[in-house]
């Protein structure tokens, strides 16, 4: 028995939509997925409101609800939760009613659905093309935690800083994690001002305070928590994907000279929480039913989870097969229409060392109360080898190997009016590939 969405009919890789350019091959957003967002439509008198991704297109889920009849009392709880300026009382709400809605939308967006012909004959109304749009940020996030949850990526940053025990003794054994600050998160899009703060310069004795000079993005997801836990309860593992609403893109922006010199002996501080960049689109844990998969195996030798941390499905199952890529296209490319470069790729499954489910059981166990619409990142998802490292410290060791871009440029760190873009997609056997969109932002001087 897993707390994990199954597949349904939901996931027939044969359905089509009759939003045509939904059903384009490789598109982020067939009817299968059905992620959750928040949009306003910049000139009209509309409050802010949940809509769903759809090809090119977004649908106003209050204005479909009111054309066609939801079939069941969660799906009409539900569709009711989203006239709102977040998603937050829509991930309230836990697994029924998510799957009753994301059933409602498939058949009224399905080719093939009962109310196909009135919703298609209200389109003029219920839909938005996406260029139109603004994409606001989806959730009101009480809580952000960062995890670290890449072995590759804490064995890589641990052997520039300890060569002699790149990884504590604790890391496998416990999630490491720090918490995070919520207000500084912003949606995909919005500009990030460089921060200055306090650095050591090499071979000072004292530290000056200065703009950054090693900004750095970090490539991750998040899982965006739905129902909470009471104060003192803690989540069992078993049960922790009924605790899950979805996952975003995230890009944890990084000063890595403030960094070095304030992490010790708490952690990071001033270094990470100037900006958090999310993508717009919630994809649900019900789209990404078909893409579960096993956990890269722990190395010969690694202590097996503890029990709080051990789930017979969630070893078999409990990874995502999501691939993610982050580019850079500097101002200077940008100006003369050069592609963005690619950085990096990787697999979620294949780089991490905790599911999502042990992340957020391991967060609960001392009792601590997660709330609806919180957040929790991996942290810097890298996969084993070099080219699957996902921030500008590992990929350019420091700033000693920098990267060579179109044009002649190098980076060793980011560079004021640099675009760094993470997108994400889900794939697998006898399944509709489905996407994440975009996370992005541009870097504003300090
Ligand atoms: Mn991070």
């Amino acid at each position: 028995m897993s707390g994990w969405p199954s597949r349904d009919h939901t996931h027939d890789p044969s359905a089509r939509s009759w939003v045509e350019s939904a059903n384009v091959a490789g598109a982020d957003f067939p009817l299968q997925n059905l992620p959750f967002g928040v949009y306003r439509r910049p000139g009209a008198k509309m409050r802010p409101r949940v809509g769903v991704a759809i090809g090119d297109a977004v649908l106003d889920v209050v204005g479909a609800a009111a054309v066609v009849p939801m079939p069941s009392t969660e799906a009409f709880e539900a569709a009711a939760a989203c006239d709102a300026p977040t998603l937050n009382r829509l991930a309230s709400l836990g697994p029924a009613h998510w799957r009753a809605l994301r059933h409602a939308l498939f058949d009224l967006l399905s080719a093939a659905g009962r109310n196909a012909e009135a919703a298609r004959a209200a389109r003029g109304r219920i839909l938005a093309p996406m260029a139109e749009v603004e994409l606001l940020l989806p959730l009101a996030i009480g809580d952000y935690t960062d995890f670290y949850a890449s072995v590759h990526h804490a064995t890589n940053v641990g052997s520039m800083f300890r060569p002699d025990q790149p990884l504590l003794p604790n890391y496998k054994w416990v999630p490491i994690g720090y918490h995070g600050r919520a207000s500084s998160i912003v949606v995909s899009g919005a500009p990030v001002r460089r921060p200055a703060g306090q650095v050591l310069p090499d071979g000072a004795s004292a530290p000056v305070v200065q703009p950054t000079a090693r900004l750095d993005y970090e490539l991750e997801l998040g899982f965006v928590v739905g129902p909470g836990n009471a104060l003192g309860a803690a989540i069992p593992i078993g049960d922790a994907p009924r605790h899950l609403f979805g996952v975003v893109l995230v890009n944890d922006w990084s000063a890595r000279d403030m960094q070095a010199w304030e992490y010790q002996p708490l952690g990071p501080f001033l270094a990470k929480n100037f900006a958090t960049t999310i993508s717009p689109w919630v994809v649900t844990t019900d789209a990404l039913a078909p893409f579960r998969s096993a956990p890269a195996p722990r190395a010969e030798g690694d202590p097996a989870p503890l029990p709080y941390l051990l789930d017979a499905d969630d070893q078999a199952h409990g990874a995502l097969a999501v691939t993610l890529e982050v580019s850079l296209a500097t101002a200077a490319m940008r100006a003369v229409g050069s592609p963005p470069h690619r950085l990096s790729a990787t697999r979620f499954d294949r780089a991490m060392y905790w599911t999502p489910a042990q992340l957020l059981a391991h967060h609960a166990s001392g009792g601590c109360n997660l709330a609806p619409g919180d957040l929790l990142a991996s942290g810097t998802v890298s996969g084993p080898e070099p080219s699957e490292r996902g921030c500008l410290l590992e990929l350019t060791w420091r700033g000693r190997d920098p990267v060579a871009l179109a044009g002649g440029e190098v980076r060793r760190f980011l560079a004021d009016g640099d675009e760094v873009t993470i997108t994400g997609w889900a794939e697998a056997e006898g399944a509709v590939r489905i996407g994440f969109g975009t996370c992005r932002g541009v870097v504003q001087p300090a």
